[in-house]
């Protein structure tokens, strides 16, 4: 018994496991940030993109097969065997945690190919996309096949907030101090500060580039490859500050950064940039050309800045001094806070400027004026849910009752849980819950004996009369095998990423995904055969009385007096919901379920005319089908 009681606590420690994953968005999807950067690329003027087609010439020679031969491949659709500048700002952040890891990804890693068809898959299904949930449907698809080819793609990314704007302090803030606080060494990491490290970084590389004449043909393909790299990684970062989910704030709980970001992704926002220019601003998988138009025009400032310092044009930047030509190693999924900015002067801080002004002003942090917030359902709930049900039965207990029935019930339970909906996206399923509660069924349909007319009797003759018992239920996401993620807790002392990534996979509907939602119009469905199972325990305090034939000697058939324990399990298959809605910490809905059950007979009595019971007669095990709707409320904390 005791170990049967463990269960549910074992189930929550691994709960809290899932947990630690991180759910913040990292702004725009893959085919988006690439979009950005070729667009930028192809607006350069005709003399600077003549330049930057020789860097990438220098920078590609030995690595002549994994990089395209254009700097920027317009045309490139799926199974690109080569990668081209453009898809590395893509790659930098969410694929890779630094210049130098990006470096290695594009140039010594497979999955990376496999990344850029995930990615160009995505770009046509989005494109193709004319409702919410076609765009859900495509985001779901994509993510599951990115955790496939990248299985550190969930779970990369530190807890910090790099790819988001940090919120300004005060209404009154002008760019200039805001750009202080967002550039002051220990400042907490975000993306306009990891844009300066990486752009200066890069800046100070190719104007090396420019100025040493010693350098060798080699060191200078080394230093324009890495500066490359830097520039990419930083435009990243640039690119998400046009992202409206990134704009608006992010602060507090997981659960309400994420939530806020997902609403003001997909809902937009209106913005004005510091120079005072007003626009709306979209967000990850919702861009709109004009969004990508707008990113576009601030990222070719800064490849000008890197183009002009490659060919002398800009002086005054700062060289490199280093003699080991690497990408810039630091590291922004384990770094949280702002690193000192080597050789900033004025000249450094007009550049920033230039790309500053053209930013959107973010919104204002905690407090008087800040934008309204939202919460996803993550993190640990309470809850109270009423279900009803319409059962059909294939037969009654005993073997003299062939004929199928139905019968109602209603349900009343107390559930505690933990919400991890959409740690990828709105398909996602992670929600985990033990319940409590109280069933009350009414009688079955059928009569104790079909052959004789005792419809007279009502509920009384009926075959399973109304009943009444406890119930308990569970729900738990699995990797590929109901309770595996329950077997697997000992990884988490072994290799706690390998069980966040089974965690993840299975949120996102398993390692073969049959169980990920599908998004409709009207909602979405979802298989979860093996996700949730309820077991009701009837009869187990005093046992329940029916009539049931019995065959006497001579051949009649006469009632007889039985009480009966059984267990009932529960085991719901599909289940449809409306889409969820945004709220701060209390969400209610309903879901209906398509379930199976079993009502398995564990004891059966007589009663006999004189008082005494003797063993009952052989059951056998009824088979139930049918709808459940279930009203549920839970308060998240
Ligand atoms: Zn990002």
């Amino acid at each position: 018994m005791k170990t049967r009681l463990n269960l549910p606590i074992i189930a929550f420690i691994a709960v809290s496991a899932l947990c630690a994953i991180t759910t913040d968005a990292s702004a725009w999807v893959y085919p988006e940030h690439r979009d950005i950067a070729l667009q930028a690329v192809v607006r350069l003027s005709p003399q600077r993109r003549m330049v930057f087609d020789s860097i990438w010439a220098i920078a590609r020679r030995g690595n002549e097969t994994r990089l395209c031969s254009l700097v920027v491949e317009p045309l490139q659709a799926r199974n690109p065997n080569s990668l081209d500048w453009a898809s590395w700002s893509a790659i930098g952040g969410d694929h890779s945690c630094s210049p130098q890891q990006l470096l290695d990804n594009v140039l010594r890693t497979d999955w990376i190919l496999d990344v850029a068809d995930v990615a160009a898959r995505l770009k046509i299904d989005l494109a193709g996309s004319k409702e919410m949930y076609d765009r859900v449907n495509a985001l779901r698809n994509s993510d599951i096949r990115m955790q496939r080819a990248d299985p550190n793609y969930a779970t990369r990314a530190g807890s910090n907030n790099v790819h988001f704007l940090l919120s300004r302090t005060s209404a009154s803030m002008n760019m200039r101090q805001y750009a202080h606080d967002c550039l002051v060494p220990g400042a907490e990491l975000n993306a306009l500060g990891s844009y300066a490290i990486f752009h200066q970084s890069a800046m100070r590389k190719v104007t090396r580039v420019h100025s040493d004449n010693t350098l060798t043909d080699d060191q200078r393909r080394d230093l324009l490859l890495s500066a490359l790299a830097d520039e990419a990684f930083a435009l990243h970062f640039l690119e998400d500050t046009f992202a409206s989910g990134h704009v608006a704030g992010t602060w507090g709980e997981t659960s309400v950064r994420k939530g806020t970001h997902d609403y003001y992704c997909e809902h937009g926002m209106e913005v004005t940039t510091w120079d005072g220019r007003q626009t709306i601003l979209l967000g990850d998988a919702y861009m709109r050309p004009a969004d990508a138009e707008n990113a576009a025009k601030t990222i070719r400032t800064s490849l000008e800045q890197f183009i002009d310092a490659y060919t002398g044009v800009l002086e005054n930047v700062p060289a490199e001094t280093g003699s080991d030509f690497v990408a810039y190693p630091f590291n922004v999924c384990q770094n949280n806070v702002m690193p000192a900015l080597t050789d900033i002067d004025s000249a450094t801080i007009d550049r920033l400027t230039d790309i500053i002004r053209d930013l959107p002003v973010p919104g204002l942090a905690d407090g008087s004026g800040a934008l309204p917030r939202f919460r996803a359902e993550l993190g640990g709930f309470v809850g109270f849910n009423s279900g009803a049900r319409l059962s059909g039965m294939s037969n009654g207990f005993n073997t003299l009752q062939p004929e199928p029935g139905g019968l109602a019930s209603l349900d009343i339970n107390l559930r505690l849980g933990m919400g991890l909906e959409g740690v990828l996206n709105a398909s996602g399923d992670g929600l985990v819950f033990i319940e409590g509660g109280y069933r009350i069924d009414g009688a079955s349909t059928q009569s104790f004996y079909a052959e004789k007319d005792l419809s007279v009797g009502g509920a009384v003759t009926a075959a399973i009369p109304s009943r009444s018992a406890y119930q308990v239920r569970v729900r738990m996401p699995f990797w590929l095998l109901p309770g595996d993620l329950i077997v697997a807790i000992p990884l988490l002392i072994f290799s706690p990423q390998t069980y966040q990534q089974m965690a993840v996979v299975a949120g996102n509907g398993g390692i073969i995904p049959w169980q990920s939602a599908i998004a409709t119009p009207i909602g979405r469905f979802q298989f979860m055969l093996g996700r949730e199972l309820g077991a009701t325990f009837y009869g187990y305090g005093t046992s329940d009385r029916a009539f049931m034939p019995k065959e006497a000697a001579n051949g009649t058939i006469l009632p007889e007096f039985v009480g009966i324990q059984s267990l009932y399990l529960d085991v719901p298959f599909i289940e449809y919901k409306p889409f969820r809605s945004f709220a701060s910490n209390q969400s209610s809905g309903l879901t209906i379920q398509l379930f199976t059950g079993f009502d398995i007979p564990i004891k059966s009595e007589a009663f006999n005319t004189d008082g005494t019971t003797s063993p009952g007669p052989v059951l056998q095990t009824v088979v139930h089908a049918g709808l459940r709707f279930v009203f549920d409320w839970r308060y998240y904390w």
